[in-house]
């Protein structure tokens, strides 16, 4: 292997350690950014609960942006969790404001 400075090494075996990065950019402002896996010394991610809710209202992640050791299986169940977890924010909302404009008729 010759590295940049054009220095040769002479060996069978290189073995890394590769680290992902979420590439995820939120609006400045928001507090939300990818951190350090903690406890793994593997890479970046955006923290999340089990259905990909962040630690902010009405802000989901799924896949590897938030489970980097997922594989495509784990990372599309992460998908399916956020969606029915976005929906049912979505139907919970809703009704809470038809319950409102009920109580004010
Ligand atoms: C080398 C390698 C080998 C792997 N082999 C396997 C394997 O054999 N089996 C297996 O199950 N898993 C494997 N995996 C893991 C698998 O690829 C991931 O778990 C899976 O792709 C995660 O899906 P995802 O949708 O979370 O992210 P991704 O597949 O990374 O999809 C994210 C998408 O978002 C796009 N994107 C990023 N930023 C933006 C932006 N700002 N705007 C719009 N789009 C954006 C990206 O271009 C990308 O298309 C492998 C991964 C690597 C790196």
């Amino acid at each position: 292997m010759t590295l940049q400075g054009g220095t040769a090494i002479a060996l069978r075996v290189l073995v890394v350690a590769p680290r992902t990065a979420a590439r995820v950019r939120f609006p400045e402002g928001l507090g939300l950014e990818a951190q350090p896996v903690r406890g793994l010394d593997i890479g970046t991610h955006v923290p999340a609960d089990a259905c990909g809710a962040t630690g902010l209202a009405g802000v989901w992640v799924a896949g590897n942006a938030t489970a980097p050791s997922e594989k495509v299986v784990g990372a599309l169940a992460c998908g399916v969790r956020a969606g029915m977890a976005i929906n049912a924010d979505l139907v919970a909302e809703r009704t809470r404001r038809a319950v409102r404009a009920r109580d004010v008729a």
